[in-house]
């Protein structure tokens, strides 16, 4: 179990459950925050905080990241039910493809299912670095496949909400590296979208230009699902080393290197300019009708707590209540 304690229920599961095409049906956009699940005791105690911060602003959603060991899943699960229970957030699970069969995936669902997650966001998966992997025991190679198993899950009825969960997917704004044709690459994409997904989250990316055009041809290679652009502020000089590490292959523009090396030696300037940086990026996005933005937090709130008041952007009151009606149909055996 997750060591991290949160606050008193606020409100059962069924007021909270909201399906993307629920979450998305308003005119202004989503805002969202990223979390992973804690290792160690300080570190659930910061995420404890962090999500505390964050629980007045009342983002859309909150997701959390999904490892690919045992035990740091098991930390994901505990932590995306604790949330749905203990807080007014409606959190959205990722999911891996990664060291997985479909009995364990199944399963995942179904408990997610009782929990009554909304949303899970379908993912191929980082290959873990530190634990012995062989992909050819994965039941899912891709994650298109496991956005096809996600959709059979929801037309079984197994759900609380009868259409299922909403299904989210990864977008890379700037590419992926494991697949250098990038015409080859949108087609993967259209792929995972008309397997079923509602919703598109955004890699990192620190050019504007570069979501801007991926939205574009998007919607030349006929994705119409709203993407949400992925924000990360850096904070620091190591932060954006780690980035670089993780988001293999993120740009960093002359513009924001320039800014950063002008105060490398001087910690509370590089999180002004970082913070400051990812701001300009969001008023840029929301002048170009972005459908949402999604911070990736690296459980801290402080800069995006910045940048969400610098915004201007209003406080939500509460969540909405889900608009469809929902039962509870039982659960029909998933046929391939
Ligand atoms: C918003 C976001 C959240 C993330 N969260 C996590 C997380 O929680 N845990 C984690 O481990 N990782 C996470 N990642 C990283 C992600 O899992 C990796 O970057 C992974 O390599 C790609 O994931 P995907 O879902 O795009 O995979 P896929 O869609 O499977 O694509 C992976 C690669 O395979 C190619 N491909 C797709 N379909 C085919 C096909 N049929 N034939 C041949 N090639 C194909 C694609 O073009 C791409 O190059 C996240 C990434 C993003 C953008």
């Amino acid at each position: 179990m997750c060591s991290i304690k949160l606050t008193e229920s606020r409100g059962t599961n069924e007021d909270k459950r909201m399906h993307m095409t629920d979450i998305m049906r308003g005119d202004s956009p989503t805002f969202s925050f990223e979390f992973f699940p804690p290792k160690t005791p300080e570190a659930a105690e910061l995420l404890y905080q962090t999500i505390r911060d964050l629980e007045s602003y009342m983002p859309h959603f909150i997701s959390v990241t999904y490892g690919a060991g045992g035990s740091t899943r098991d930390l994901t699960h505990d932590l995306v039910e604790r949330i749905q229970h203990t807080t007014k957030l409606d959190p959205i699970p990722h999911l891996t493809c990664i060291c997985h069969n479909e009995e364990e995936i199944e399963a995942i669902l179904l408990r997610y299912a009782r929990s009554a997650i909304g949303n899970i966001l379908a993912l191929g998966g980082d290959r873990p670095r530190d634990i012995p992997y062989d992909k050819s025991r994965d039941s899912f190679q891709h994650a298109v496949d496991l956005v096809k198993f996600i959709r059979r899950f929801n037309e079984s009825g197994a759900h609380p909400d009868r259409r299922g969960f909403g299904i989210g997917v990864a977008g890379f704004p700037e590419g992926h590296p494991a697949t250098p044709n990038r015409l080859v690459e949108m087609d993967h994409l259209k792929a995972k979208v008309d397997a079923g997904a509602d919703y598109m989250v955004s890699q990192l990316f620190f050019d504007n230009r570069d979501f801007l055009d991926f939205r574009e041809r998007c919607a030349l290679a006929g994705i119409h699902i709203p993407i949400i652009a992925g924000i990360m502020p850096i904070t620091s000089m190591s932060g954006l080393k780690r980035i670089a590490e993780l988001a293999g292959g993120a740009r960093f523009p002359a513009k924001l290197v320039r800014a950063l090396q002008r105060c490398e030696n001087d910690p509370e300037g590089v999180r002004r300019v970082g913070v400051h940086f990812a701001l300009e990026q969001c008023h840029d996005l929301l002048d170009n009708n972005v459908a949402g933005i999604h911070f990736y937090t690296l459980n801290r709130s402080d800069a995006t707590r910045v940048i969400f008041d610098s915004l201007g952007i209003p406080r939500r009151q509460s969540a909405q209540a889900p608009t469809v009606s929902s039962s509870y149909k039982g659960r029909k055996r998933l046929a391939n």
